[in-house]
């Protein structure tokens, strides 16, 4: 694909030494076709510095009166077709860069992006409420603007809007800490999480977290996003986050240091019938306590280690045994295992035993015993792969582990 590469560099090397040669500022060597999509970058900066300054021109002159729209941002709603939020963005941008002299210049030269003006216009607010407090004079409160906009202006030729945002987040911190802790406040009152479920039983997430929440959230996430096994198809960095928010709520679950509710620490029930459970043809399906329901396998996977309360029913649903969290596998035979298999036991694989159920090779509903030589750590993954994916798994004499697929 690349063959043609080294035709295409020889001139793009001569061409500092023409820039030089010129005495113009050195410009990074980026092609022909990347130099095009700068300078349309530039010309699309230029011409949203025009349509802003014609917008608070607009704004002033009272003109957007003349069709009866009440105020200018329902003008530029209606006839620009814009969402209220882009409009009343456009135009507060627009305000404030008749007071941003320094700014408006840059930004019609097209040296800027309107994603910088919007930083420096928005933090540069700091001055009105200052000004409204009478901490300082209307005077000084320009002043201090005008020193501070210099200073923003050459960070945003040099800077992309997220780092030229932290600039500007500190001078606000240093003028008036009081605005940073009111952002703050601001989008902590913001944070929100949806969790629906579709018809089919899965659960849809949307939500948004204030910066301190998101920063926790994201710390325990990246600890549990664990690199897949080897040998297995990698999953995209969204499933495994997904699997990370599961296994935190599984051992914080786990953990048991939830508080109680009805007396009780909260805990999945899965409700069972026994020949579900033996895996007979015929058997019905099982359901956890909320009504939703799962496969027979995926229900002995679940009954397979501790994890869950067990309420096995017969026939017609009655309870036969109900288990409250009382682990299938004691805790002895639990860290024998950890000895043996030092994570999951699955070949290849190098989970380590926090991550891991212990299976039973014949499930004990099936009367398989919990003991050494008919258990092995596997992982979640592969759990699944012996119970929904059949696959076959055989102890060896040594210990390990031997896996055959369906
Ligand atoms: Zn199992
Ligand atoms: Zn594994």
């Amino acid at each position: 694909m690349a063959v043609e590469e080294p035709a295409v560099e020889e001139p793009a090397v001569e061409e500092p030494e023409d820039d030089s040669d010129s005495g113009g500022d050195a410009e990074p060597d980026v092609g022909p076709l990347g130099r095009e999509i700068l300078d349309l970058f530039r010309a699309v900066h230029r011409l949203e510095a025009q349509l802003s300054e014609k917008i608070a021109a607009f704004d002033a002159s009272g003109e957007w009166e003349l069709d009866g729209s009440a105020t200018c941002q329902v003008w530029l709603r209606y006839h620009g077709r814009l969402s209220p939020s882009a409009a009343s963005a456009k135009l507060k941008t627009a305000r404030r860069l008749r007071l941003l002299p320094r700014t408006a210049e840059a930004f019609a030269a097209g040296e800027i992006s309107s994603d910088h003006v919007r930083v420096i216009a928005n933090g540069t607010d700091v001055a009105e409420s200052l000004d409204k407090n009478d901490q300082l004079d209307a005077e000084e409160v320009a002043r201090l603007v005008a020193e501070a906009e210099k200073v923003f202006v050459d960070a945003a030729r040099a800077l992309d809007p997220g780092r030229l945002c932290r600039v500007v987040t500190h001078w606000r911190h240093a003028v008036e800490p009081q605005v940073v802790v009111a952002d703050e406040t601001e989008k902590v009152c913001r944070r929100k999480l949806h969790m629906s479920q579709t018809l089919d039983g899965r659960f849809v997430l949307d939500g948004e977290l204030d910066l301190e929440g998101g920063a926790v959230v994201k710390t325990a996430l990246d600890a549990l996003m664990r690199p897949p096994c080897p040998g297995n198809p990698r999953p995209t960095a969204s499933r495994r986050r997904a699997d990370a928010l599961v296994e935190v709520a599984r051992r914080s679950l786990d953990s048991g240091r939830l508080p109680t509710s009805g007396g009780e620490k909260p805990h999945l029930s899965v409700v069972v019938s026994l020949e579900t459970l033996e895996a007979r043809s015929g058997a019905p399906a099982a359901e956890f306590d909320n009504g939703e329901l799962l496969s027979g396998e995926a229900a002995r996977r679940l009954a397979c280690d501790a994890g869950v309360s067990r309420i096995i029913t017969h026939g017609a649903r009655q309870a036969l045994d109900v288990g409250r969290r009382t682990p299938t596998i004691p805790p002895a035979i639990r860290r024998a295992l950890v000895v043996r298999d030092r994570g999951c036991a699955w070949p290849g694989c190098d989970r380590p035993p926090e991550w891991t159920d212990a299976h039973h090779i014949v499930h004990w509903a099936n009367g398989g015993t919990t003991s050494l030589d008919n258990l092995a750590l596997v992982c979640r993954a592969h759990h699944s792969k012996l119970h929904e994916h059949h696959w076959r798994a055989r102890l060896r004499s040594d210990g390990k582990l031997e896996v055959k697929p369906p």
